[in-house]
């Protein structure tokens, strides 16, 4: 059979593929703890769920306008007025089927063959794929643990090149929890007014921050550089709603027109549901959210600590997002058992083998020296994983 090209140049989700081990091995009845989550574990807030019944109970279950109901585009702008300081415009917000969805909507609108696209490593794992599928050539940049997992701004001037048309920039970051002050994103910024790249910021973590850290939306520093920079949002995690599908982009009334375009042509519509259930999400009460970050935090704090107890093992202490991304290289070359680890791929191999423990390794973000562990997911459990990540890898 002869697929198209396109389907070769990507790659399935990997951290898809390591839940489904885990599950795999916990049918057999084998006691897995997993670190591989990238959703809260904590249940839609009721009020939340009680708009979607309602919604359903009224019959509101036919095609909506392709980019998102008004009464959802409204909340939106009323959200960047209230936590971003941004204005935009009904003709500048679209609602997508989940941030996924906007990102890969903005990168159709975006890019093509020829361009390149600027990602920091550690990156989203979905970030190289999208780029790779609108034709365009990701350009990954490395960054280090020491400056906090930040690009360096001598390296992003060096890797723009004739063909550079936009960068990913994702604060708080998953997988590694960095963020970026107002600081560092002002020089971003002056960069890519400069040299007239697109910044596609995505900022699906900013509401999960922690000791006072303060998430700056880059279209907030001026009308330049609003004009170049794709906002991407949703309620995936800040409400705990990954299943509801709803993500929403603000940007020029230009790109947002060619994204209602593509989205005309593929999918239509987000659910009617959830987009009534994102309204009560952004409009109602947002206590629910003050007490997941709090749960977070406290978890990110025995998570760290322990990790960095571990001789081998050194541990960033993340700003924002429910992961921690530990360098585990030093561990690299030791030999346990009959095996020897040569990379973040062998040791999620020996962790889910010998701890019953899954992790997501760090190639799949492009950084191999690590390994991901969510700590969405109770204390109990964060507690009985790391005693046994401690006993597996301490010789
Ligand atoms: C979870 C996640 C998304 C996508 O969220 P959905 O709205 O569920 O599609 C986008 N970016 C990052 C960095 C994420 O971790």
């Amino acid at each position: 059979m002869k697929l198209a090209k396109r389907t070769q140049k990507i790659k399935p989700s990997m951290t898809l593929a390591i839940s489904a081990k885990a599950s795999a091995m916990r049918a057999e009845g084998i006691d897995i703890i997993g670190f591989g989550a990238g959703e809260p574990d904590f249940d839609t807030p009721e009020n939340i769920k009680e708009a979607a019944v309602i919604c359903l109970k009224e019959g509101f279950t036919k095609y909506t306008p392709v980019g998102g109901i008004d009464t959802l585009k409204e909340a939106i702008i009323t959200k960047f007025k209230r936590d971003n300081g941004l204005d935009y415009n009904k003709s500048e917000i679209i609602v997508s089927c989940g941030a996924k969805h906007s990102i890969y909507n903005a990168a159709q609108v975006l890019f093509e063959e020829g361009d390149e696209v600027i990602i920091p490593a550690p990156y989203w794992v979905s970030y190289p794929d999208i780029v790779a599928l609108s034709g365009a050539e990701p350009v990954i940049l490395e960054t280090s643990q020491e400056n906090g997992f930040k690009l360096r701004l001598e390296d992003l001037k060096q890797s723009i090149t004739s063909r550079t048309k936009g960068i990913i920039l994702n604060s708080p970051s998953n997988p590694t929890g960095g963020g970026y002050t107002k600081e560092d994103i002002e020089e971003i910024a002056a960069i890519a007014v400069e040299r007239e790249i697109f910044v596609i910021s995505d900022e699906i973590y900013e509401k999960i921050i922690f000791d006072g850290f303060k998430h700056i939306s880059i279209a907030s520093l001026g009308d330049e550089i609003k004009d170049l920079t794709v906002v991407i949002n949703g309620v995936s995690k800040a409400y705990s709603m990954t299943g509801w599908r709803i993500g929403y982009t603000a940007a020029s009334k230009e790109i947002v027109s060619a994204m209602t375009k593509i989205q005309s042509q593929s999918t239509s519509n987000p659910v009617s549901i959830s987009q009534k259930a994102a309204v009560e999400a952004l409009n109602g009460p947002q206590d629910a959210i003050v007490m997941m970050v709090e749960e977070f935090r406290k978890r990110r704090d025995y998570i760290v600590e322990r990790l960095n107890s571990i001789e081998g093992v050194s541990c960033f202490k993340p700003l924002g997002a429910f992961y921690v991304f530990p360098n585990i290289s030093q561990l690299y070359g030791r030999r346990y058992g009959d095996r020897i680890i040569k990379g973040s791929l062998d040791m999620a191999d020996y962790l889910i083998q010998e701890a019953k423990v899954s992790i997501v390794p760090g190639i799949a973000f492009g950084a191999d020296d690590f390994m991901r562990l969510s700590y969405a997911t109770s204390m109990e459990n964060i507690k009985k994983g790391l005693d046994r990540i401690e006993e597996e890898i301490s010789i």
